[in-house]
């Protein structure tokens, strides 16, 4: 019995150790474990991709002015790499539109989209959404645009080239 307690303590302390040191919002929480559920079902890989990350936090330090709204956006190092996503405290006026800005910037980054697919067209992927409620009312399709027209979805499955991230979002 005591072997196995200390095996038990053992195990405890190495999972622990190597537990990601990652912060997540308690209100982002739910929205990141809809997403990562989702890349399962497409075998879409994040835990690498989450490993890399310090926070997934909603912030009040993006822009806020009033034609210069940022309501999401990932930070990276001096290096260029994503270190974080952060999102508007002001994206909370309304649960549909933190969910579409969560996911839209959870795609950026673990879906690889280097780009936007258009400047207001009613996707998740757009530029600006002028409707977040229409794109929320049609979550399903939205999500299997969002995933199966995605570079990372795309690279897996049609081996083709990962596009180049030279655009930050
Ligand atoms: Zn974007």
């Amino acid at each position: 019995m005591k072997r196995v307690l200390s095996f038990l303590f053992f195990a405890i302390t190495v999972w622990t150790s190597s537990a990601q040191d990652i912060v997540v919002d308690d209100r982002l929480q739910p929205l990141l474990d809809e997403f990562l559920k989702i890349c399962n079902k497409y075998d879409i890989d994040y835990d690498e991709k989450l490993s890399k990350l310090e926070s997934i936090d909603i912030v009040d330090t993006l822009p806020t002015q009033e034609h210069g709204t940022t309501l999401g956006m990932l930070r990276r190092d001096s290096n260029g790499e994503v270190v974080a996503i952060d999102i508007n405290w002001m994206a909370q006026i309304d649960p549909d539109i933190l969910k579409v800005i969560a996911f839209h910037e959870f795609a950026h980054y673990f879906l690889e989209y280097s780009t936007h697919i258009c400047d207001d067209c009613g996707k998740i992927m757009a530029i600006v959404n002028t409707s977040y409620f229409e794109v929320v009312s049609d979550w399903d399709n939205q999500l299997r645009i969002l995933f199966e027209e995605s570079p990372a979805f795309q690279r897996k499955f049609n081996g083709s080239i990962a596009t180049e991230h030279n655009e930050a979002p």
